[in-house]
């Protein structure tokens, strides 16, 4: 088998999906061409109008027939997400179907509410009021990465959808079987012709889609690709949502329960394969259980079984996705020991087991200068650094242009919410690592190089509307008192009014 083939190999008319963990090959696709993508955005924009004329709830019916038909069909995506990426069922099931279906209902549930009208009067104008109003951006692009081609993909169609807007779906090249399975979910659905449009291909097909007529774009992957889109949409001030990479760090204090973190920082880095923007990369323990934690998480790491995804539950961490992967990380790691780094497990491709297999690594005795605590790593590796004292572990945590996810261990929430409060990430979760992705009602987004603008939650929906205000006079007069003429009696009684409001301080009632 030739051992640099990379799982999905880009030709000018196809792309080739290959199975990670074995380098078979699984399926061709032919690429869209831009001719192909505007026609797809066209098909959408004449599609939108009929959609967005439905009610919330007609909408709501049709997502809850695709979750229907995507439950009935849970077997076959699974199956098609181990071969397609390499994760094992069980991730499979846990962090793609299952958080898809609770997103659909979720926002199937709750969209009508957070977008409903809202109507105020206004202080000061007490004869005015005002209402916002929520509507559809009409036809949005959804870009996505292969670490989680469903439940990525998903969650933003869904709320596009339910928000009334048509969508253009790229999914990565590395998994068009799971776009693919993603269009005929809608189309066995029922749902109208052009509501949802799916484009294959690679940067190039993506690229023809952020020059499309499209009316947002909500990308999800590399912080490079992220500021690519950005400048193309600069150019035509479309609006964009970017959800970037991480460099996660997880501060662990002496208080910390001791197994659950133990655990939690193993999953945290190598759910995945740790291939997942939230994923542990950077691990920092209180130097008064070091000694203890340290060993007791090797161990830990020591029992993982590396392989082959299948059936029996006989692996729990699957191969990297592709060759591209695999040089970051082997590249990291070198670095690292050449700097200084200890490899206290792993460290090494498994070439025996066929595809893209890498021993899950934990590194100590690691310092700044090292790729591997500064550069997204997106692999089976979890570096470990003592620290003396929780401001010190603040300052490592924010030192680096990231700034997704952390999480702060500790058997006090009160003391791991003052932590949190000074951590720069755009979630910080206690006592546990990653999961909030999969869950709908929360926001999911990254400050600094991690992204721009929200997903899930209400400030996610909020990103796929255009909001409008609305204004009236309840009892409309003859005149406005800053309308035409300028007098000086309206002048005076001008000035009398800010005596009152701000002198006398009747705003602070009004
Ligand atoms: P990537 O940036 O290489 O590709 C992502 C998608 O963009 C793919 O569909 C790709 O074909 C497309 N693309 C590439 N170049 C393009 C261009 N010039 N114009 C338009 N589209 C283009 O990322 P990846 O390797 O697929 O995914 C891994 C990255 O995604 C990691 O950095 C990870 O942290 C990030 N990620 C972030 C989140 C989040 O929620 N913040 C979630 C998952 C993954």
């Amino acid at each position: 088998m030739n051992a640099k083939l990379s799982p999905t190999d880009v030709h000018a008319s196809e792309i080739i999906s290959r199975n990670p963990a074995t380098l078979e090959e699984l399926a061709r696709f032919p690429v869209s061409s831009s001719t192909e993508v505007n026609a797809a955005v066209a098909r959408a924009r004449a599609a939108q109008p009929h959609w967005a004329a439905l009610s919330y709830r007609n909408r709501a019916r049709y997502i809850l027939k695709a979750r229907r038909a995507l439950y009935d069909r849970q077997n076959e995506i699974i199956q098609m997400l181990s071969d397609e990426t390499g994760k094992p069922n069980f991730e499979a099931l846990s962090t793609e179907v299952f958080p898809t279906c609770d997103l659909m209902s979720h926002f199937a549930a709750k969209t009508e509410t957070i977008l409903r009208d809202e109507k105020f009067s206004l202080a000061v104008f007490r004869n005015k009021r005002s209402m916002i109003t929520y509507e559809p951006l009409g036809v949005v692009a959804v870009i996505t990465p292969w670490n989680f081609p469903f439940a990525l993909s998903m969650g933003e169609v869904v709320m596009a959808l339910m928000a009334g807007n048509a969508v253009v779906l790229k999914p990565s090249e590395y998994t068009p079987l799971v776009g693919d399975f993603i269009r005929r979910l809608f189309a066995c659905a029922g749902f109208p012709d052009g509501v949802l449009e799916v484009v294959q291909g690679d940067a190039e097909t993506g690229a023809a889609l952020v020059d499309a007529s499209v009316d947002k774009i909500f990308f999800t992957g590399s912080v490079r690709t992220g500021k690519r889109i950005a400048e193309s949409a600069a150019k035509r001030l479309l609006p964009v949502v970017l959800e970037l990479g991480g460099k996660d760090p997880m501060i662990v204090c002496a208080d910390a329960p001791f197994e659950r973190t133990v655990r939690g920082a193993v999953w945290g880095a190598f759910a995945n394969c740790g291939q997942i923007c939230a994923s542990v990369e950077r691990l920092y323990v209180d130097e008064k259980i070091a000694d203890r934690f340290i060993p007791a998480v090797v161990e830990e790491v020591k029992r993982l079984r590396l392989g082959a995804p299948d059936a029996n539950f006989s692996t729990d961490m699957g191969p990297l996705v592709n060759e591209n992967q695999l040089n970051i990380v082997t590249e990291q790691i070198a670095d690292a020991v050449a700097k200084g780094a200890s490899v206290l497990t792993g460290g090494r491709r498994r070439e025996d087991l066929g595809g893209y297999f890498f021993e899950p690594t934990v590194l100590v005795d690691v310092t700044n200068d090292m790729k591997v605590m500064n550069e997204e790593t997106f692999g089976p590796v979890l570096p470990i650094k003592i620290f003396k004292d929780e401001d010190e572990a603040i300052r490592e945590a924010n030192r680096t242009n990231y700034g997704l996810l952390a999480s702060v261990w500790t058997g006090d929430n009160e003391h791991g919410r003052r932590l949190a409060r000074r951590i720069e990430a755009g979630t910080v979760i206690i006592n546990d690592a990653v999961y909030t992705n999969g869950v709908a009602q929360t926001p999911w987004f990254g400050v600094k190089e991690s992204g721009l603008g929200t997903t899930h939650g209400k400030a996610g929906m909020y990103e796929f509307v255009r909001m409008k205000h609305i204004n009236w006079d309840m009892f409309p007069m003859k005149t406005n008192i800053w309308w035409f003429p300028y007098t000086a009696t309206w002048y005076g009684r001008f000035k009398t009014i800010m005596k009152m409001l701000y002198r006398w301080g009747l705003r602070k009632i009004a």
